[in-house]
């Protein structure tokens, strides 16, 4: 067996917003390709690995936690258990897992704590996988891993994780408010095929290789939050709404209160505002609080799954 020597490594993985995602035509096997512009943000989760003989998980942290699987089930232990097996590595893993992301919030907390956990386990273990091979485990995890492994802001293709680093300069800001409930990913595109069939897209089909429209390149190279606010686009948006009425109240508030913009991340419920600045952002934190949002801020873009200390 291989030892690194450490008996704890502490990883820190992002969540994220998708600034653009566009859903292309379902294909043969019930899937459908992406564009997805995806910004990594400061809301961060913290992966404790230590060493132990077998695999096992805990989890804290400031967000609702009931939904998460604290077994075989859960991703980190999947993550874990992938990187044994892919390395021969004959020991197991502890993780203490601190939540800060929504869970099923659409914001990728889950393929945060896959991600950090392969960092973590290879550091802890000392099995140094290549970072080409790193990826292709991520992958195997979950459409949103690579993204979180890599942090920045990067373009998504294919099921989102074939991934290409977008440029991007400065710093945005947001308010992210919180729902106390959360939305199945799947469920949301199943709104979104039974949408598009209502109303005779498979007649007129969408785009079966989405891309990613050129504003919101231009927008994230500028660095600038006026033109971002104009390019986000969701199609995941109105599937979401459809099954979350409530949302539409919480976008409409938002917008009223000084945000440049409101997108739904991912497939929700987390709504993500667009602010022009730091102070403007503060504003709205305070505006959507005493209409009893649970809100918090978040900058981006920010680093991929990193080790900060043991
Ligand atoms: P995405 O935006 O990538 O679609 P999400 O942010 O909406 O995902 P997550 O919180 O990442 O959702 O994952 C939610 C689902 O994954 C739940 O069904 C939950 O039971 C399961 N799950 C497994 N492991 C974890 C974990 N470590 N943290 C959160 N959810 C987990």
């Amino acid at each position: 067996m291989t030892t690194s020597g450490r008996a704890s490594v502490h990883v820190k993985a992002p969540g994220k917003i998708n600034v653009f995602l566009k859903v292309g035509a379902i294909d043969d096997t019930g899937y459908h390709d992406v564009a997805i512009a995806y910004q990594a943000v400061s809301l961060y989760e913290d992966v404790r690995a230590t060493l132990a003989d077998d695999f096992s998980v805990e989890v804290t942290g400031s967000v609702e936690l009931s939904r998460v699987p604290l077994d075989g089930g859960n991703i980190a232990i999947k993550a874990a258990r992938l990187l044994a097996a892919r390395t021969g590595h004959a020991g197991g893993v502890h993780i203490r897992i601190e939540k800060h992301v929504p869970v099923t919030g659409g914001m990728g907390g889950g393929s945060a704590d896959a991600a950090a956990t392969l960092v973590a386990c290879d550091a802890l273990w000392g099995t140094e996988l290549p970072r080409d091979e790193m990826l292709e485990l991520a992958r195997k995890l979950g459409a949103d891993v690579p993204f979180a492994f890599t942090g920045g802001t990067a373009i998504g293709t294919g099921r989102g994780d074939e991934l290409s680093p977008a440029l991007a300069q400065g710093t945005f800001h947001w308010v992210l408010a919180l729902a106390d409930f959360g939305l199945s990913t799947p469920a949301v595109y199943a709104e979104l095929d039974e949408h598009r069939r209502r109303h005779a897209l498979d007649i007129f089909p969408a785009d079966p290789r989405p891309s990613v429209d050129a504003a919101v390149l231009h927008a994230l190279r500028a660095g600038d939050p006026h033109m971002l606010a104009e390019a986000l686009h969701n199609d995941l948006q109105a599937p979401a709404l459809h099954l979350e009425p409530s949302l539409a109240d919480v976008l409409e508030l938002g917008e009223q209160n000084g945000a440049l913009a409101g997108i739904v991340s991912g497939s929700g419920p987390t709504v993500a505002f667009l602010t022009a600045d730091v102070d403007s952002a503060l504003e709205l934190q305070v505006a959507l609080s005493a209409s009893r949002l649970n809100v918090v801020r978040a900058t981006g873009p920010v680093h991929g799954a990193r080790i900060v200390g043991d």
